[in-house]
């Protein structure tokens, strides 16, 4: 064919046409991996894109109002300011598990969405499924889970539950697991009838031709991404059992995600103390359950390492 159609420039740069907006290669392959069809797939710049469109699809601004379960992540709530929807906060027990008839007595007919995160950031852990369930039953909108750290988990999340719940919506990326955060490449999974009209919002070329042929390749080498997930496993085990072993450390949080949530005796002070040492980790001492308390995303061994000896000799220096 020769495409004179779109106002491209002819001469070959290896990038010169526009990207596949339908995304059909990295659906396909998505589709093989996830045991969905095609249509039941949305791709994003970054999940953040596809959390994004569903604010702008599902909900009115100044009307409706979505529901998240602090400590979360921080980025449903942006998003309701940033598309003036109202923002209901139902917290997470002390467990970290949801509050269902707290949740279901703040739904209503203008709660449109429900954000579930599970593993939940910044405190790792699985949602109970029973819980979830109960919400997906119960609640009246959408119930978007959100599963950027599933593949750390060792547990299947709710991709298998989209046809029989029509209104579930599952968020996943290729940021995290599959190690393409530079590439922002986000994948929502729904029922086609929500998957098409948030295709009719979502901008034609939202996905660049790079950033689709490297997720692409990365989702065929399947064994590069098994074998880094198997280490960071195995690495957050070991950076468990050695930080549970340093004073300074009060209490770690059960992780099935690529980071690890500690309190400690002071993390502003920790927080700074590493940082002049060269390490940069998350204060989440802000958040609600979570006074003193430092996330450790698992980097390498090397860097676990490194973290490892900076905290003991903080600890040294304390006692
Ligand atoms: N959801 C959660 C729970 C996250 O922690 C993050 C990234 N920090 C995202 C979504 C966004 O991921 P992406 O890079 O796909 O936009």
């Amino acid at each position: 064919m020769i495409f004179l159609d779109a106002n491209e420039n002819p001469f070959d740069t290896g990038v010169n046409r526009y990207p596949d907006p339908h995304q059909r290669k990295l659906k396909e392959q998505i589709a093989r991996l996830r045991g969905v069809d095609v249509g039941n797939i949305l791709i994003g710049n970054g999940s953040d894109e596809v959390l994004d469109l569903l604010f702008r699809v599902f909900c009115e601004p100044r009307r409706d109002a979505v529901i998240t379960l602090p400590p979360t992540y921080g980025m449903y709530k942006v998003l309701a300011n940033v598309n003036t929807v109202g923002h209901i906060e139902v917290p997470l027990t002390t467990a970290f598990q949801p509050d269902v008839d707290e949740i279901l007595r703040h739904s209503g007919e203008h709660t449109k969405i429900l954000f579930l995160c599970s593993p939940n950031n910044p405190t790792g852990n699985l949602l109970d499924r029973s819980l979830v369930l109960e919400l997906l039953e119960g609640f009246p909108g959408l119930v978007v889970i959100d599963e950027a750290y599933i593949d750390f988990a060792g547990d299947e999340g709710y991709v298998p539950l989209l046809e029989a719940y029509p209104r579930l919506v599952v968020t996943q990326t290729l940021s995290k697991a599959y190690g393409l955060a530079g590439i922002r490449v986000g994948v929502g999974l729904a029922n086609p009838e929500v998957i098409n009209y948030l295709k009719r919002v979502k901008p034609p070329y939202n996905v660049n031709e790079l950033s689709q042929r490297t997720a692409l390749e990365a989702l065929e080498k399947s064994s590069r991404t098994r074998a880094m997930i198997k280490e960071l496993k195995n690495e957050r085990e070991k950076l468990r059992e050695a930080l549970s072993g340093i004073s300074l450390v009060k209490e770690l949080f059960p992780s099935d995600a690529n980071f690890i949530l500690a309190r400690v005796d002071n993390a502003a002070l920790r927080y700074q103390q590493l940082i002049e040492k060269g390490i940069v980790v998350r204060d989440r001492s802000g958040q609600l359950h979570c006074e003193n308390t430092l996330r450790f995303t698992v980097g390498t061994p090397e860097e676990n390492a490194v973290l490892l000896r900076t905290l003991r000799e903080l600890e040294k220096e304390t006692s």
